[in-house]
């Protein structure tokens, strides 16, 4: 896991996309990531698709008609969303809902962001929970974003 402020997360993005011949995937979350810095997010969200890397989405929400909207109200650009919830619904995990929202297993829940990163080959996840960052193996690399 590394800690990086913002302007670390601009100078990374920024390396991307200058060398672009490697073609990189970049996992972003949205709440306290998209939400605090739209406007840097949606600059470098735009880079990175024009130099043909990957903007992937990763998220705890539900992927509906309101992300959408945010993201688009953000000017945030992607190639695909994940959503925690949405997974574990199509794959069976018991989801409880409540006035805050769903809940799954904790340990289930904390760890669904590094199986993806895991999957699709993810080099870098940019999060502000330090929670998920102990789940990620290599190829990713954990950005908490403080
Ligand atoms: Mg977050």
């Amino acid at each position: 896991m590394i800690v990086y402020n913002i302007e670390k997360v601009e100078e990374l993005l920024a390396l991307c996309v200058c060398c672009d011949k490697t073609r990189r995937k970049i996992g972003i979350d949205v709440h306290g990531v998209v939400t605090r810095y739209p406007d840097t997010f949606a600059k470098l969200t735009r880079q990175l698709l024009e130099h043909g890397h990957q903007v992937h989405i990763v998220t705890g929400a539900r992927v509906n008609r309101e992300l959408v909207e945010k993201l688009i109200r953000h000017n945030i650009v992607w190639t695909t969303i994940f959503s925690i919830v949405d997974y574990h619904e199509l794959i069976g995990t018991r989801v409880r809902y409540d006035e805050n929202g769903p809940w799954i297993k904790e340990n289930l829940w904390d760890k669904t962001k590094a199986q993806y990163a895991k999957k699709v080959r993810l080099d870098w996840h940019i999060d502000d929970s330090e929670v998920y960052g102990k789940f990620f193996k290599k190829p990713t690399r954990y950005v908490l974003l403080k």
